[in-house]
Formats: structure tokens, C-alpha cells, sequence
């Protein structure tokens, strides 16, 4: 068959699955209300998994639903009936950890299962069992190389997915008590309080010392997409359920035109790569780093200055409407002045920076000198956009990381 890479990005509400899909994502992964593991992360109901669903599908995407958190008998009681609407709605994959959620899943449904990063799969033999136990694809470990998920695929016909950006973990992609330990709460449950990027005081006999000991620079392997591609690793994944708006679509958009560009020419130009890689530093980041990609991570990959990369841009809102020529209605995120330099970002092509010189209310009655986030407003436009293209700001005051 022929090996047509995927770009899986995250869906952390459903405004954001439908940014990641227009944006250029083919799959994108969410949590229901249950059983997976971001307690905090806007979770869909089961009318938004439908409608998510329908809208992927619809553009050829698809959609994976979490289930990954270390389940008690009491809490795989409900699992069943949830996993019948999953397969009712033609979900096109759940994404497991738990060997007892995997013998519920195949005991009830004929869903694909993928297994989560979070049961640590990094080897030839661990992906052969967990083959024999019926999983479809392994999301391999954050620990793991492009060359174990070139050996895994060798191997076995599993597919495998292989993290390209995002977060790290410090802890064995999640295995960790930290939070437990500090907070009372339950990474394995959904509880992570992000423990390892707090500044911890290391004492021994002579002296004390500050540091953030623990926490990771955050992955970017766009420069080593073209091995991820030469691997036929199948899908390739970005972490990032939790970000906002702007960095679903900046980072689908930055993959998804490098990886158009490998499958039309086999290759991608150091300009794309520059191209990519410049919107990438845009967004609210920590230092990035390759981290395991191509050899264990070092200490160099430890972000021990706290310097987070504040994003340069902020969300103001939507494309809601466009009259070529006259007007964009903008659905507005966050408000902006009469006079911002404002960018639109479509789906494929490049920014384009434009200058908010009036600004109405939806009925045109009223000229208005700033925006409230929440309202529509008309302001004039002369090209074509596409409805749900973001549009941006540039900003002094930082980060855009919780929009
Ligand atoms: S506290 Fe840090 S290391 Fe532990 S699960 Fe959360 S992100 Fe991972």
C-alpha cells in the first residue's frame, strides 16, 4: 500500500478540531467527558463529538477519540455504553493505555484501537504483543527515536505514530507521581498539575540550590521531517490539547505545507522549512529541542530558565463572513482598535497583513472605534477568505497560550 503520511493534531474543544482541520490536519485526537486524561482541557460532549465528527469527515479527516487513563473496576462499569455511541457516531479510532479498557473496547465494539504514549511502548517486542492483543497502531513513547519507529514498523504491521512537536513529558510519557506528591492529584488519572515545571530546591551538605531541574524544552522536529517521511512513520503527531486557537492552526499549517510540499516533490526546500519554522517561533513555546528524535535526550533539553517564549501574536477572532470587495464579518476573540495592522491567516496560502481603517456593527449603523470580544463586526475587505480563517495581531504584551 502506498505510504501517505498523516498529520494528527490535537482537538482540545471543537472550535479548535475544526482550526486544525481546516488548517491542514488529516486526524485529529479529543477527549470525551470520561475516561481520558485532561480532566481540564475543554472536553466534548457527545453532541460536539458528533458534530466534530461530521465536520472531519466531511473534509476527509479523521477523528480519534482518548481514552487513556488507568481505569478502576468501578469507572469501566459506564465504559461499554460510551464506547457503543462512539462506534454509533463512526469514530474512526480510540486511543488506549489500559490492557483492561482494551478488552472492554474489542468485548463491546469493532473500534481500531491505538495505544496510547502513556503505556511506554519502545520496542520490537512490546509492539508485537500489544499486536497480538489486537491494537492497530502504537503511539510510541516520547522516549522513542524515528529509528525505533522505523525497527517497530519492520517488524510488525502495526502503524505507528511518533510525537513531532509539542510539550514533553520529563517522566516516562506520563508514568509519574510528581503531582501526587505535591498536589494530591493523579497524573494516571487526569490530574497532572505540571509538577515537573515548578523550581525545586536541591540541598546536599555544602549547599542549596534553585532550579527547574525537571522541566522539558518543548519538541519540534521539523527539521527532521524528511527522515519521519524517508521512515514511513504513519502518522505524526503534535501534542497540545490544552493550547489555544493560534497554535492549532499555526503548527497544522507549518507541518501540512511541508509535508505537501515531501509528497509533490519528494523533498522539502530549506525555504519551506525557514518558512515553516519562522511561524513556529511565533507562538507562546519553550525552547525547543529534538530531544529523543535522533539520539537520547541530554541535559541540554532540560528548560531550566524558565525563558518561555512569549507568543508574538494574539487571536482577535474569525472570519465569519466574506463579501469580496466590501467586507469580513469577524467573529471577535479578543478585542483590537480601529487602525490595528491586523493578519489574516488563511488555510494554505501566506499571511496577509491588512489595516482595520473602520470598523462597524454588524447592521452597518454604527462606526465603532474598538471591538468586544464575543460581538460581530463588519470591517472593509477587498479579497475572498474562508469562513474560520484566524485572524492575528501582533502584540508586545506576550503570551496568546491559554486563548
Ligand atoms: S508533572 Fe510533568 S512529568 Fe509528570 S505527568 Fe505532568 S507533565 Fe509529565
Amino acid at each position: 500500500m502506498s505510504y501517505s503520511p498523516e498529520l494528527l493534531a490535537p482537538a482540545g474543544s471543537l472550535e479548535k478540531l475544526k482550526v486544525a482541520v481546516l488548517y491542514g490536519a488529516n486526524a485529529v485526537y479529543c477527549g470525551g467527558q470520561q475516561f481520558g486524561l485532561r480532566t481540564a482541557a475543554e472536553n466534548f460532549t457527545n453532541d460536539e463529538l458528533l458534530e466534530g465528527v461530521e465536520f472531519a469527515h466531511a473534509r476527509n479527516a479523521q477523528v480519534f477519540v482518548v481514552l487513556n487513563g488507568f481505569l478502576h473496576d468501578k469507572d469501566l462499569v459506564s465504559l461499554p455504553e460510551f464506547l457503543y455511541f462512539l462506534e454509533e457516531i463512526h469514530v474512526d479510532a480510540v486511543i488506549v493505555s489500559d490492557i483492561g479498557v482494551v478488552e472492554t473496547v474489542k468485548e463491546h465494539t469493532s473500534l481500531p484501537i491505538h495505544l496510547s504514549t502513556q503505556a511506554s511502548c519502545l520496542n520490537v517486542e512490546s509492539a508485537k504483543l500489544w499486536e497480538k492483543m489486537g491494537v492497530k497502531r502504537v503511539i510510541l513513547g516520547r522516549e522513542a527515536s524515528i529509528a525505533d519507529g522505523a525497527l517497530i514498523k519492520k517488524h510488525t504491521d502495526l502503524e505507528v505514530e511518533l510525537f513531532i512537536h509539542g510539550s514533553m513529558c520529563m517522566a516516562y510519557s506520563g508514568n509519574c507521581v510528581i503531582s501526587n506528591y505535591t498536589q494530591g492529584r493523579d497524573s494516571n488519572r487526569g490530574g497532572c498539575a505540571h509538577s515537573c515545571r515548578f523550581e525545586y530546591e536541591l540541598e546536599n551538605e555544602n549547599s542549596k540550590q534553585k532550579a527547574y531541574f525537571m522541566s522539558s524544552k518543548d519538541l519540534n522536529g521539523l527539521e527532521h521531517l524528511e527522515l519521519f517521511l524517508g521512515s514511513k512513520i504513519d502518522s505524526l503527531k503534535i501534542e497540545g490539547r490544552m493550547k489555544g486557537h493560534l497554535y492549532a492552526a499555526t503548527v497544522a499549517k507549518s507541518y501540512s505545507r511541508a509535508i505537501r510540499e515531501w509528497k509533490e516533490t519528494g523533498s522539502v526546500s530549506r525555504a519551506t522549512l525557514e518558512k515553516s519554522l519562522n511561524e513556529l517561533n511565533k507562538i507562546s513555546h519553550r525552547l525547543y529541542t529534538d530531544t529523543n528524535l535522533i539520539e537520547s535526550s541530554k541535559e541540554d533539553s532540560i528548560f531550566d530558565e524558565r525563558e518561555q517564549v512569549e507568543g508574538k501574536y494574539v487571536t482577535v477572532g474569525f472570519v465569519e463572513e466574506s463579501v469580496p470587495g466590501k467586507h469580513l464579518v469577524i467573529d471577535v476573540k479578543k478585542a483590537f482598535d480601529k487602525g490595528d495592522t491586523l493578519e489574516l491567516i488563511p488555510f494554505v496560502s501566506d499571511e496577509v497583513s491588512f489595516k482595520a481603517k473602520n470598523i462597524f456593527t454588524l447592521n452597518l449603523k454604527e462606526e465603532i472605534e474598538r471591538t468586544n470580544p464575543g460581538s460581530l463586526v463588519k470591517i472593509p475587505y477587498s479579497e475572498n477568505a474562508n469562513r474560520f480563517s484566524l485572524i492575528r495581531r501582533k502584540t508586545l504584551e506576550g503570551s496568546e497560550v491559554n486563548q
